[in-house]
C-alpha cells in the first residue's frame, strides 16, 4: 500500500502539460523532444543540426491549453486593446517568454516606454527566436512578429524605435509571460 501511495504521488507530480517539439525541415527525420509547457516558464531554444526545433500542435490542442484571449491573439493574430495588458508598464528585470511555448523572446534590458500602451522592445533576445512576415490586413503593410518556435502571433515591428536599432517591437502582453531574474 505504501508503495502504491508513493507511485501515485510520483505520477501526480509528473502530470504536467507537455509539448512535443519537432524539426520541420523538409525531408529531414523528425527529432522530437518533450518539454514542459507550463505557462510563465522559460524553456530555452533547442537546436538540431543548427535548426531551431519547433513546436507543432493542432489548433484544437492550442485551444484546450490556452485561455480564450491567448488563443485569440496567439493563434488568430488578434490584438489586445492598448493600455489593457498587464505588461505594458511592467519594469522588473527578467525575461519575456512566449506565452505559447516558453521560448525567451525579449529581455527587460531592451524594453522601453513607447507610449502606445503595448509592451515595446528595441530588439529580440535572438533573431533566431523571431519570425517576421508581411501583414497586409486592415489596409496597412506591416511586419508581423511571430514566435519562431510555435508560430504564436506576438505583434508587429515598426521602424520608429529608439537607438541602437531604430526598431520598435510592439507586442501584446497576452502573448508574453514574464520570468523574473
Ligand atoms: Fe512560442
Amino acid at each position: 500500500m505504501k508503495f502504491l501511495t508513493i507511485l501515485l504521488t510520483v505520477l501526480a507530480c509528473n502530470n504536467v502539460p507537455s509539448t512535443t517539439v519537432t524539426s520541420t525541415e523538409p525531408g529531414a527525420p523528425s527529432p522530437t523532444a518533450t518539454v514542459a509547457a507550463a505557462s510563465d516558464t522559460l524553456i530555452p531554444a533547442q537546436y538540431t543540426d543548427g535548426k531551431l526545433v519547433k513546436v507543432q500542435k493542432s489548433e484544437d490542442a492550442w485551444k484546450s491549453e490556452l485561455s480564450e484571449k491567448e488563443f485569440y491573439v496567439l493563434r488568430q493574430e488578434g490584438t489586445e486593446r492598448a493600455f489593457t495588458g498587464d505588461l505594458w508598464k511592467h519594469h522588473e528585470h527578467g525575461t519575456y517568454v512566449c506565452a505559447g511555448c516558453g521560448l525567451p523572446l525579449f529581455s527587460s534590458e531592451t524594453k522601453f516606454d513607447s507610449g502606445t500602451g503595448w509592451p515595446s522592445f528595441y530588439k529580440p533576445i535572438s533573431e533566431d527566436c523571431i519570425a517576421d512576415k508581411t501583414d497586409s490586413s486592415h489596409g496597412m503593410d506591416r511586419t508581423e512578429v511571430e514566435c519562431a518556435r510555435c508560430g504564436g502571433h506576438q505583434g508587429h515591428v515598426f521602424p520608429d524605435g529608439p537607438p541602437p536599432t531604430g526598431l520598435r517591437y510592439c507586442i501584446n502582453s497576452v502573448s508574453l509571460d514574464f520570468v523574473k531574474q
